[in-house]
C-alpha cells in the first residue's frame, strides 16, 4: 500500500491504521465510552477494596451490601473453610507448579475428589482449574467427530465454548422448549452418537431447567446427559446435589458439571460421573492435562467447604426465605423479573434498556448496594438486567434494607 492510500484507509477508519486487528471492537469500544459519559462509576471496572463479610465490602469508599455475588452458601469467610487455606499454603506450598497427569497431583486434589464422590454418591469426580476448563474439556473430548450435541440455545459460554473446541455436530435448541429438543433429537441419524448439555439453573433469568422431562426425552432417544449444576450446588435438592437431585433424576444423568466458584466459595471446577470409564478422560481431555492444577491451599478449601455444605440444611432453608422475599419483594414494588417465581437464589430484574439499567445499578451503589449489570451477548433476548443472587449469609433484615434500596432507587430513575 502507497502512503497515500494507507494514510486515507487511516482516515476511514477514524484514526486506526489499516489492518488494526482492534478494529473489530470499535462499536464495543463506542457503547463503552457512551455508557461512561452519563455516569461516574464503571460497572465494569468496581474494585472491591475491603471485604468484610460474604455479604459486605467496601466499595469506592462505600460500606456496600453485596447481592451480585455468586456465594449463594457464603463458605468465603467459614472459619473452618479458611483454616484449612491456611494449614494447606504452609504445609504444601504456594502452588503445584504443574498438571495433574505429572507433578501437580498433592494429597489435597486426591482428597477434594474424594469430598465430591461423597458429596455428590457418585462414583468418579474429577477436578479441573476452573468450571469453564471443566466444560470445555468434558464436552469437547466426550462429543467427537460424527457426533451430535443437542444442546438449550442459552447455554452458559464455557458450553458453547465446549462444543467450538470438538468436532462434533452442535444443534441448538430453544430454551427450556421440551419439543423442540425432542425434535431436534429425532432427526439425529441412527447410530450416531448424543450428548444432551442443559443447565440446572440459568444464570441469566435464574429460571430452573424441566429436568425430569428433559432427561427422559434424551434417555428414550438413547442420548447421554451432561447437565451443569453451577448455580444449584450447594443449595438445590435435599442434599444440595443441584436440580438433577430434586427433581428425582440426578442417576440418569451422566455427567454433572459443577464449580467451585460459587456456593464453594474459592475456585475450580468438576465433572462428576458414574460411568464405569469416566477415569480414562485424565489421559485424554486436553483442558485437564495441559494446565496447572490448582493450588494446595485452593483445594484445601474447597474440600473443607463440600464437607460443611453436606450439613447444609439451615443455611439451604434460610436461602430459600431470603429468595422468595426479595422477589415477591421487587415484584410488589413493580419491578419486572425474569420469572413469575422465584426458582433459585437469582433473582434478576429487567431493564427497560442498557442507559435505564446503567442508571439504576449506580443509584444502587449510591444506596450503598452491589449487583450485577448484565447485557448481551450474556444475556438472552437483547435483555439488560440487574441481576440479584443472595447469601445464605444475608439477614432478614438486609433483605428489608435491600428492598428499601430498590424502591428508592427505582422511583429515582423513573422504573416503577
Ligand atoms: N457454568 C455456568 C452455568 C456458569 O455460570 C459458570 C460461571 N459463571 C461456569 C460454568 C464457569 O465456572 P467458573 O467460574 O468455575 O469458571
Amino acid at each position: 500500500m502507497s502512503e497515500q492510500s494507507a494514510k486515507a484507509a487511516t482516515a476511514e477508519s477514524g484514526g486506526a491504521p489499516a489492518g488494526d486487528l482492534f478494529s473489530k471492537f470499535d462499536g464495543i469500544i463506542q457503547t463503552r465510552e457512551n455508557l461512561l459519559s452519563q455516569g461516574a462509576e464503571d460497572p465494569f471496572g468496581l474494585v472491591m477494596e475491603k471485604v468484610l463479610s460474604p455479604t459486605r465490602a467496601i466499595c469506592n469508599g462505600r460500606d456496600t451490601i453485596l447481592l451480585g455475588t455468586y456465594n449463594y452458601m457464603g463458605m468465603t469467610f467459614d472459619p473452618d473453610v479458611i483454616a484449612a487455606g491456611k494449614e494447606a499454603l504452609e504445609k504444601y506450598g504456594s502452588g503445584t507448579t504443574g498438571s495433574r497427569v505429572l507433578n501437580g497431583t498433592y494429597q489435597g486434589h486426591v482428597e477434594v475428589e474424594a469430598a465430591l464422590r461423597e458429596f455428590y454418591a457418585m462414583d468418579h469426580a474429577m477436578v479441573f482449574s476452573t468450571g469453564y476448563q471443566a466444560n470445555l474439556g468434558i464436552i469437547s473430548t466426550i462429543a467427537g467427530k460424527g457426533d451430535y450435541i443437542v444442546l438449550d440455545i442459552d447455554s452458559h459460554a464455557s458450553i458453547w465454548d465446549g462444543c467450538a473446541m470438538g468436532n462434533a455436530e452442535v444443534v441448538p435448541f430453544r430454551h427450556n422448549d421440551l419439543e423442540a429438543m425432542e425434535k431436534r433429537l429425532r432427526r439425529i441419524p441412527e447410530g450416531a452418537g448424543k450428548l444432551v448439555v442443559l443447565e440446572g439453573v440459568y444464570s441469566m433469568l435464574g429460571d430452573v431447567a424441566p429436568l425430569k422431562e428433559m432427561v427422559a426425552i434424551a434417555k428414550k432417544y438413547g442420548a447421554m446427559v451432561l447437565v451443569d449444576e453451577a448455580h444449584s450446588m450447594g443449595f438445590i435438592g435435599p442434599n444440595g446435589r443441584g436440580v438433577a437431585e430434586e427433581q428425582g433424576v440426578i442417576d440418569d444423568v451422566d455427567f454433572i458439571i459443577g464449580t467451585f466458584s460459587k456456593s464453594v466459595g474459592t475456585v475450580g471446577g468438576f465433572c462428576v460421573s458414574n460411568h464405569p470409564k469416566f477415569e480414562i478422560m485424565r489421559l485424554v481431555c486436553r483442558p485437564y492435562v495441559f494446565t496447572a492444577s490448582l493450588p494446595p491451599s485452593v483445594v484445601a478449601t474447597a474440600a473443607t467447604s463440600i464437607r460443611k455444605l453436606i450439613q447444609g440444611g439451615d443455611k439451604r432453608a434460610h436461602l430459600w426465605e431470603n429468595s422468595k422475599r426479595l422477589h415477591g419483594g421487587l415484584k410488589d414494588l413493580g419491578f419486572a423479573l425474569g420469572t413469575d417465581h422465584p426458582q433459585s437464589a437469582i433473582v434478576a430484574v429487567i431493564m427497560p434498556d442498557l442507559e435505564h439499567g446503567a442508571a439504576m445499578w449506580e443509584a444502587l451503589l449510591h444506596e450503598g448496594l452491589y449487583v450485577n449489570l448484565a447485557r448481551p451477548p450474556a444475556t438472552p433476548a437483547g435483555m439488560t438486567l440487574l441481576r440479584c443472587s443472595l447469601c445464605a449469609e444475608h439477614s432478614a433484615e438486609e433483605v428489608e434494607t435491600i428492598l428499601g434500596m430498590f424502591e428508592r432507587a427505582g422511583k429515582a430513575v423513573g422504573i416503577i
